[in-house]
């Protein structure tokens, strides 16, 4: 029997309470509309504990379904039947779900409404019964073929066979706003998808020499990371007058580490512009020479702002795994220049100190070429 009416979205509700909570909550409601525009599909709104959308006679629950998979804050979603919350109505459904099924089954029913009088128990019981009676299934309580769920609330109650994981973490939006630093590699589109995973709001900043070719590549994964905040906003930087300034002016083996502190202090001239409050990079300790933990002390104290690094105790190969799983990983394998390739050492500096900065840095007019590359940088809000 498809036919379904209602998708009903569960999250995860550990620790979140009171005022919180009801952020919480119309945040992922505004953020499932946003994801599933374009889709046909009803009204989608809050009920005590849980999110339901209403499906339309025209609606495609598959597309729903890929849609919702990528939603942050939903631990899991179900197409479910709905009837009215009174026992008969419920046990009438149930015989029609249950229908032309074969092998066992089992009921578990949830009273969120506790004006129903039936103990969810009792009611496991009863649908049980009245199942067995008119389709000769069998009760199996552990390894069912078939599970049916059954969640009452106080307007409607709602049945459902399949339930199906959302990508857990919490809304995007709801801790805020971050600047990342999105490279074309594999690791930062995976820092990014991390931070929003917490309910961040992520805008992006790509940095490129514009002699080192397009910037194609990092719109490809922007479109792959939209999937999860609708919008999101990328800058792009030119970098190539500044690159210049520094290899004029800086032996090479400082470079990469002055490449990265001018990345720290544009974006987060950016970040106070779009009011985020953090930066995020795809670094990940002692993964290239600029990550030691000496370089990364140095690299920070170029910005005032927390730079978070969602990746640091991660391995390569755990990476991966999570850039494949995101759908980053085919697109940040294409070959692509990053400009913080250009005119390096072979053997950087691993053992940055603070102190050395004043003296390597003493040439350039370190304000001037921020402000002159933010000044250049241009925003790509919607498609490329
Ligand atoms: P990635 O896959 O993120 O490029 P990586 O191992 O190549 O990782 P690095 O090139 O050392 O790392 O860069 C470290 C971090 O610095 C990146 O994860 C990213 O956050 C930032 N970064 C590097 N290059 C750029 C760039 N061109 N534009 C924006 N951010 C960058
Ligand atoms: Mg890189």
């Amino acid at each position: 029997m498809k036919g379904y009416d209602f998708v009903v979205i569960h999250y995860a509700e550990i620790g979140i309470k009171g005022k919180n909570r009801v952020m919480f909550e119309d945040r992922l409601v505004r953020n499932m509309r946003s994801a599933l525009e374009g889709l046909e599909h009803g009204p989608v709104k809050r009920v005590p504990g849980r999110v339901l959308l209403k499906l339309s006679e025209k609606s495609d629950y598959r597309k729903i379904e890929a849609v919702l998979k990528r939603v942050f804050g939903i631990a899991h979603f179900s197409p479910a039947w709905s009837c009215a919350s009174g026992m008969k109505d419920i046990e009438r459904k149930a015989l029609e779900v249950m229908k032309g099924r074969k092998g066992s089954f089992r009921v578990t029913a949830t009273r969120s409404w506790k004006g129903f009088r039936t103990g969810s128990q009792q009611v496991n019981e009863k649908v049980g019964e009245t199942v067995v009676k008119r389709h000769k299934l069998k009760v199996k309580l552990t390894g069912p073929a078939n599970s049916l769920f059954i969640e009452i609330l106080e307007k409607s109650s709602f049945l459902y066979t399949e339930k199906t994981s959302g990508p857990g973490g919490l809304p995007v939006g709801v801790s805020g706003k971050v600047v990342c630093l999105l490279s074309g590699g594999i690791d930062s589109p995976v820092a990014g998808w991390n931070m929003m995973k917490r309910g961040c709001e992520v805008v992006f900043v790509h940095f490129y020499n514009e002699a080192m070719g397009g910037i194609r590549k990092v719109g490809d994964l922007l479109e792959t990371l939209r999937k999860h905040q609708p919008g999101a906003k990328l800058y792009v930087v030119p970098f190539r007058k500044l690159q210049n300034e520094v290899i004029a002016k800086v032996p090479a083996r400082w470079r990469m580490i002055l490449y990265r502190r001018f990345m720290y202090r544009i974006a987060e001239g950016i970040a106070r512009k779009e009011g985020a409050k953090a930066l995020a990079t795809g670094e990940s300790l002692a993964q290239v020479a600029s990550q030691t933990l000496d370089n990364l002390g140095v690299i920070q104290e170029a910005a005032d702002m927390p730079v978070l690094r969602p990746l640091l105790g991660y391995d390569k190969a755990e990476i991966i795994g999570l850039a494949k799983r995101i759908g980053t990983y085919e697109t940040s394998i294409k070959p692509y220049q990053d400009c913080c390739s250009f005119m390096i050492a072979k053997h950087p500096v691993t053992r940055a100190r603070p102190s050395d900065m004043e003296r390597v840095e003493a040439g350039l007019d370190v304000a001037g070429l921020v402000k002159g590359a933010l000044a250049g940088a241009e925003v790509f809000k919607h498609g490329r």
